[in-house]
Parts: structure tokens; sequence; C-alpha cells
């Protein structure tokens, strides 16, 4: 291994929806000078694309023969901020969609799309130091990132974490639908059978229910000087 690659520091974040991953992970990766992964990004615009043309996420009849022709590009600018582009247009914004996260979640659960989408969050990862975030981040794609962090909050936390963040982009949201979504998709996520969503054994459990931002982020920071020395 060269000296360069030796020095690659790969973070691996999971957990269920609205831990507060995206937020924190972004400031961690700022503070490292690490690029964000958001790995969430990358099934949101895959189901986005199979339901724009009117399949259904949940059938790998109406999916598979899509994938093909299917083309993802992140793009990283000076700010380091992602940016997903899904055949050449930017879906940045209409990934974040609400109705989006329930067909990202359910081609997450087809084998292929999983396979599919295995290298190139590799080949991120590869390239750059990452703070990456996901479900299956420490258990399968980056089974040695030095550090690996398990993020979790209560559904009601959670919930009205996700309900706030709607409501400041304005769009319309009720917290009990938002938290049985929630609780939805925490369960298809971690009982599907490709890849569940699931502790890695070597990772730190973080629970930031009573945990605003900065106190979370300091909470993360002290696992990767931990475990990484940096
Ligand atoms: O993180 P985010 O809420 O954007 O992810 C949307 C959905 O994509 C998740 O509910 C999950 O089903 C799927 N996903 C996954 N594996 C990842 C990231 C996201 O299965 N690494």
């Amino acid at each position: 291994m060269t000296r360069q690659e030796n020095e690659r520091l790969q973070v691996a974040i999971d957990g269920p929806a609205g831990a507060g991953k995206s937020s924190l992970a972004k400031a961690l990766a700022q503070r490292l000078g690490a690029v964000y992964v958001d790995t969430g990004a990358i099934y949101r615009a895959v189901g986005l694309s199979i339901a724009r043309q009117g399949g259904d996420c949940r059938k790998p009849e109406d999916v598979l023969p899509r994938l093909p022709e299917i083309k993802l590009t992140l793009d990283f600018g000076s700010d380091g901020l992602q940016r997903m582009y899904l055949n050449g247009e930017d879906v940045t914004e209409a990934i974040r969609d609400n109705a989006v996260s329930a067909y990202a979640s359910q081609v997450s659960a087809i084998p292929e799309v999983r396979a599919f989408l295995l290298e190139m969050q590799r080949q991120l990862a590869a390239e750059q130091s990452v703070v990456m975030d996901g479900r299956d981040i420490g258990t399968v794609v980056l089974p040695q990132a030095q550090v690996k962090i398990f993020l979790t909050a209560s559904p009601e936390q959670r919930a009205l974490r996700r309900w706030k963040e709607l409501r400041a982009k304005g769009q319309e949201a009720d917290l009990a639908v938002i938290q049985a979504e929630i609780i939805q998709r925490d369960y298809d996520d971690s009982h599907r059978a490709a890849a569940p969503l699931r502790r890695a054994e070597d990772a730190v459990e973080v629970d930031t229910s009573a945990l605003n931002l900065e106190e979370s982020l300091e909470a993360l920071y002290a696992v990767v000087k931990e475990r990484a020395g940096r």
C-alpha cells in the first residue's frame, strides 16, 4: 500500500431514517477535510427514475430492465456538497421529495439494484477520504472502514426532525403520518434479505435523541479521534 492510500480515511455512518446522518456526516466531513457521500441519494435517484417511467419500484420485473439505462453521476462542488445527476439531469432537489423516500426504500430491497450500485460507492471511497452515510456502509460497502458509527435516535425525535425539515422547505407534512412512514421504512430496511440495516459488530452506537447538532458532532468527532487518531 502506498503512503497516500494509507492516509485515506473511511468513515462509515449507518442508521435509520431521520437520525441526523446527513447533517452530521456533512459537518464531520468538512471538519476532517473529507468528501461527504450520501448513498441514500443514489437509491433515491434510481427510485425516481423508475417511478417517472411509470414503473412499480417494488417489482423487479419493472425495475431490472430499466437499470442499464440509468446513468448516475455524483459531483462534489468546491463547497464539498454533493449534487446528484440522473442521465445528465440535476435531480439533487427532486430526490428529496417525500414520495421518493418510499421509492428508494422499495428499489433498495432488490439485490440486483444493490449490486448495480455497490461498485460505484466503493470507487468513490477508493479515490478520496470519505464520510459515507447509508444503511449498509459499515457492513457491506466499506467493511474495512477505520471508523464505523451507528447513529440512532428515538422514532419520535426522528419524525419531528423530518417534519421540521419538510416544513422548512414549504412542503405540507403531518407529523403522525411522517412518524408512521419512518417506522415502516425502518422496518422494511431492517427486515429485507439483501444488506439489511443493522449495526456492524465493530460500529460505535451514538444515540442523538437528547443531543443537539453540535453535541452530536462532538460525539462523532470523539469516535473518529479514538478510532483513527484524527
Ligand atoms: O438515507 P435516505 O433516507 O436518503 O435513504 C433512502 C432509502 O434508501 C433508505 O430508506 C434505504 O431503503 C435506502 N438505502 C439503502 N442503503 C443505503 C442508503 C440508502 O438501502 N446505503
